[in-house]
């Protein structure tokens, strides 16, 4: 099986490194702390790189740890959470030096480009299938690494919410309290708590929703000036397309936000859309109810190419 070979590809390994998605979220953050951690105590030498670590997450243990760039002469290389190597931050440069390559990831438009790929699309987060690796392999999940991997839980299921979450989850939750893991505290702190930024973001988010197709697209866009005049900071900008989702009637929330690539969209369903589809036109993808792809035309052009699209998907 993938994940004992996995094993033993670590087992082998002296020097690793962790990657991760950019914009990283929770569950790419605690996945990948509580891998490092797990590492650091089977003695392994590794980095673990994450730039742009949004500040909700300094809590974590492990933080202080984390790096910007990679090194080299790693032996092994660990990709978690990400779903093709052009997300990797930067990986792709250094990923065909490295001798092993694994991916362990729950995206359904994952794109299998490690020598090793463990892709579970119905799992709900990265952090929940490495719960369920380091059981199965006998690892034992400290106090502090399990706090890492509930965040990934709490973030990428919204707070036990959406479609994926199953019995599984709440195991792994119901055990993780019982090692003395605060689930409550990590609740407030990554999904309660806005930001100042995030809150202004938010207003202008509501003030420019558009709505088609009767009420059942929303859209939304955020640009660089807006987000330097509310001295944005990495991640404030999470959650956002989020208000157009809740919205009754509304099937897909649209949000572009502006970066120096071009227009990143997020994408987000309430029932039967499946986003990771409309996302991979446009060379992107991610989950059926919550996905991405990055748009390299204007603001207006981007829209509409958008807004067409996840009409065709409304029929
Ligand atoms: P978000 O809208 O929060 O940035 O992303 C929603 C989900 O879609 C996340 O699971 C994220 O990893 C995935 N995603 C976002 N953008 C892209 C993209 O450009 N390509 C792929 N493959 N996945 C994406
Ligand atoms: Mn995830």
């Amino acid at each position: 099986m993938t994940l004992d070979k996995i094993c033993e590809e670590i087992k082998k390994a002296n020097k690793i490194v962790i990657f991760t998605h950019e914009s990283p979220d929770g569950d790419a953050i605690g996945s990948s702390l509580g891998m490092y951690q797990v590492l650091l105590k089977l003695g392994k030498k590794v980095d673990i790189v994450i730039p742009e670590f949004p500040k909700v997450y300094d809590f974590l243990p492990g933080r202080d740890d984390v790096k910007n760039e990679a090194n080299s002469d790693y032996d092994l290389l660990i990709s978690l959470d990400c779903a093709d190597l052009k997300r990797l931050n930067g990986a792709e440069k250094i990923f065909d030096e490295i001798p092993v390559t694994i991916n362990i990831d729950h995206h359904s438009s994952n794109t299998m480009y490690a020598d090793y790929n463990y892709v579970d699309p119905v799992t709900p987060a990265c952090a929940q299938l490495l719960i369920a690796g380091f059981k199965y392999l006998n690892i034992e999940i400290s106090k502090d690494i399990g706090k890492c991997l509930l965040t990934g839980i709490i973030t990428d299921t919204g707070g036990f919410q959406y479609s994926g979450v199953n019995a599984e989850t709440f195991e792994f939750t119901a055990w993780l309290i019982q090692k003395g893991v605060n689930e409550s505290e990590i609740y407030r702190k990554v999904l309660q708590m806005k930001t100042i930024p995030h809150f202004e973001l938010r207003k202008i988010v509501m003030d420019r929703l558009e709505f088609y197709e009767n009420g059942k697209i929303a859209f939304s866009y955020i640009t660089r000036e807006d987000e330097l005049k509310v001295k944005a900071n990495p991640g404030d900008h999470e959650g956002l397309v989020e208000i157009g989702r809740d919205i009754e009637g509304v099937e897909v929330s649209i949000l572009l936000r502006e970066t120096e690539k071009g227009f990143k969209c997020s994408l987000r369903s309430n029932e039967y859309v499946n986003v990771s589809d409309v996302g991979m036109m446009f060379n992107g993808g991610g989950h059926p109810r919550a996905a991405g792809a990055l748009l390299t035309y204007s603001l207006e052009q981007s829209k509409q190419k958008i807004i067409n699209e996840v009409k065709n998907y409304l029929k």
